[in-house]
């Protein structure tokens, strides 16, 4: 397909023919290269936005594309019912990857959570609670919704499928594992929420309290997971041991891909399946996808904790937190206008938070784009209204 129109006449198109459930901004683009994309009128973007964490390997990176191509040519799906060769390496990848033992595959990171959920309650029924945290993120269908810890995300939409028990991120003393909790489902750094770490002893003495009584450590590693925070997943550098992890997002390097792994094969034919999930096109992505980053990870650590530094001393700035190239940025005014400013200087960043900007470029960022990027942030926060 040619565009032909400008920025702003597909801005109208859209805002005429799409639900209005996304606010997008006025650029459209056609095509990237690594971590640069370039718009329908020709100007060049820096992408620290990664499409949301999505993008772990840039755009067009010709591992990921040759992949995707070969697969495209033999055949792209034939469904579960049939034994799938690329599903089944995925699935052997990401199980020696985390030493779990179950693979199962689907689209998107809340369908992922929803697997982890019915396998939580299938496994251990009757107990069917699940703890979770306040200000967490888990999705969009309606029991990863009623698992997600923010209350502006369920209004309007009640009532929620029940069973789900909000405690306080970062402080053990509020979670009540009463009988019927049968899992935990938390994040280990919330990326939604703000890009807001889970302590190290925090996590590990949820992990301990789940042992005690015998529930399921679920951690949802959609954002954070594949190489995103450094190491292959964000559990493995705090030392953790879950019974089930949920993935999506870098998973496919843009090709949609979701998986949840667990210690335990608790579902039986007919108990949850997906039609997509795991075909060959997906899958093919997933086995290009994760060697690559796995041989990033020492990169993603070193320009991560550069990008760290330097955002440090920038105007603006009151704290940096997040792992790898997973970034949250505190400002003292409204990032909004700083992303937009951003926009207008060639670099995508996103506002994740009324005052916090979210840093997530793909894992095949150079230093040098790291130090552009530094002087596009300087030069426009410098000239950005003083808070008022
Ligand atoms: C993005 C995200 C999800 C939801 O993923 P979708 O693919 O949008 O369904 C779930 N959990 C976490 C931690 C996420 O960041």
């Amino acid at each position: 397909m040619i565009v032909t129109d400008t920025n702003a006449a597909l801005a109208g198109r859209a805002d005429e023919a799409l639900l209005g459930n996304y606010r997008r901004a006025p650029i459209a683009f056609t095509h990237g290269e690594g971590c640069r994309l370039w718009d329908v009128e020709g100007n060049s973007y820096l992408d620290f936005t990664g499409g949301v964490a999505v993008s772990s390997l840039g755009h067009a990176h010709p591992a990921l594309v040759r992949a995707i191509s070969q697969q495209a040519q033999r055949y792209l799906h034939v469904s579960n019912l049939y034994q799938l060769p690329e599903q089944i390496e995925a699935a052997e990848r990401l199980l020696r990857l985390t030493g779990l033992s179950k693979a199962f595959f689907c689209n998107s990171g809340t369908e992922a959570n929803e697997a982890a959920i019915k396998l939580a309650r299938k496994h251990l029924f009757p107990r069917f609670r699940i703890l979770v945290a306040e200000n967490g993120f888990h999705g969009r269908t309606m029991g990863s919704l009623a698992a997600t810890g923010n209350p502006a995300y369920h209004e309007g939409f009640q009532p929620l499928p029940q069973g789900f028990t909000m405690c306080p991120y970062n402080d053990l003393s509020g979670w009540e594992f009463t009988e019927d909790v049968c899992a935990v489902l938390v994040e280990p750094i919330q990326g939604e929420g703000g890009v807001v770490p889970g302590r190290a002893d925090f996590l590990k003495g949820l992990q301990d309290r789940c042992r005690e009584h015998g529930a399921l450590l679920m951690l949802d590693e959609v954002q954070t997971g594949i190489g995103r925070c450094g190491s292959m997943f964000a559990y493995q550098k705090l030392g953790l041991d879950p019974d089930v992890v949920t993935l999506a997002k870098g998973l496919g390097g843009g090709v949609p891909v979701g998986a949840m792994l667990s210690r335990y094969d608790a579902l039986k034919p007919g108990q949850h399946g997906c039609t997509f999930g795991g075909n060959a096109l997906s899958c093919a992505a997933l086995n290009a996808v994760v060697p690559e980053v796995e041989k990033l990870l020492g990169h993603v650590e070193q320009v991560g904790a550069a990008l760290r530094a330097s955002l440090q001393q920038l105007p603006h700035v009151t704290e940096v937190r997040g792992e790898g190239l997973l970034i949250g940025v505190d400002l003292d005014i409204e990032a909004r206008p700083v992303e937009e400013a951003c926009r207008a200087r060639g670099l995508l960043v996103n506002s994740v938070r009324a005052q916090t900007l979210r840093l997530a470029p793909p894992l095949v960022v150079s230093i040098e784009e790291v130090e552009r990027v530094v002087k596009i942030l300087r030069s426009t926060l410098d000239q950005i209204d003083p808070p008022s």
